[in-house]
């Protein structure tokens, strides 16, 4: 599998306008602001943290669904900042899934397993013979077998882990090189979230594909990726491979995450739940300094709620933006 870079992300920032009277402009809500990170080709990473942080303005954009106010964003070599239209539009389409939180708002109730799949196809003008295949061959990854079972029936005849199974079979249909997954099981039962995580997982090393998977849910990053970006406030304030983070986890935003885990898999029942104190900040006014130094058991006045912190390197390889890491920092 090669390991060069697929997507490049810098200084990424995405504002939305607040009107007065609806006409005005009264500020931005600055729902992603200054975010940084590559994703190398064949490697998942996951995105998480509470509602608010900026995770689904950050799949949003990256899905050109929103227009990014500042920055940089390169898929395989093609600039994505900008808005798209036209051919572009139609090159980000085919190259970016999505899977979608809620499969049975995300799946056309009138439309059969068939139609759900074909229509992509079809849009891209792919031939009819291909058709066929591609759809079998989805249909089979996803383990909506025996396909002839499925291909005629609607969404609503589904269970939520088989529109779920559609939902992925539909976002890899098009053999696209990225897949965004914005919270794919939180809408699911228990019993099936570890099943569905795991057959995104299948097709993503099948594939090699870039993921991107977001979730509020730190408990089900060790079954998917390689590694974890946790987001506060519009900002990623900690990064590190999987294993690392959730056992030395250094922000104390991400310490507070880990304490509210509980697994998805039915079989490890665990009870810890807490969540951090407070709430999430005004993305239209946020905290001056460290954004998460009011929620912040280890603020240090003076400094936290003056200067944002840089992002430090206290191992290699795993950043966090806190000042307790000042010592050593790479910056
Ligand atoms: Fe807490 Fe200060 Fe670190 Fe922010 S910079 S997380 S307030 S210690």
């Amino acid at each position: 599998m090669t390991h060069e870079t697929l997507l490049s992300v810098r200084e990424l920032r995405t504002w939305y306008e607040l009107r007065k009277w609806g006409f005005f402009r009264a500020g931005y809500v600055k729902a992603l602001d200054g975010v940084t990170f590559d994703l190398k080709r064949g490697d998942a990473i996951t995105i998480v943290g509470e509602s608010g942080s900026g995770k689904t303005t950050l799949a949003k954009t990256v899905l050109g669904l929103v227009p990014p106010t500042q920055g940089e964003m390169i898929l395989a070599g093609e600039h994505l900042d900008g808005q798209k239209r036209g051919k572009a539009l139609a090159w980000l389409r085919g190259n970016v899934g999505f899977v979608q939180q809620d499969p049975y708002a995300a799946l056309p109730p009138f439309m059969t397993v068939d139609r759900i799949l074909r229509e992509p196809l079809v849009i891209n003008k792919v031939s009819k013979g291909d058709q066929d295949a591609r759809i079998d061959a989805a249909m089979g990854e996803v383990r909506l077998t025996p396909q002839s079972d499925f291909l005629h029936k609607y969404p609503h005849m589904l269970s939520g882990g088989q529109q779920q199974r559609l939902v992925i079979a539909r976002a890899i249909i098009l053999q696209p090189q990225l897949v965004v997954a914005d919270e794919p099981v939180s809408m699911l039962d228990a019993s099936v979230r570890v099943e569905i995580l795991q057959l995104l997982r299948r097709v993503q090393e099948t594939h090699g594909l870039g993921v991107i998977y977001i979730t509020h849910d730190l408990s089900t990053v060790r079954y998917f990726s390689e590694y974890v970006f946790v987001m506060y406030a519009g900002k990623i304030v900690e990064k590190a491979e999987v294993r690392e983070l959730i056992h030395n986890p250094l922000h104390p935003y991400s310490q507070a995450l880990l304490t509210a885990i509980s697994d998805p898999d039915p079989d490890n029942a665990d009870t810890v739940k807490e969540v951090p104190a407070g709430e999430p900040p005004s993305l239209a006014h946020p905290p001056s300094g460290c954004r998460f130094h009011p929620r912040c058991k280890h603020h240090m006045p003076g400094l936290c709620d003056r200067e944002e912190p840089k992002s430090f390197e206290p191992t290699p390889g795993h950043f966090a933006e806190c000042w307790l890491f000042r010592q050593g920092g790479t910056s």
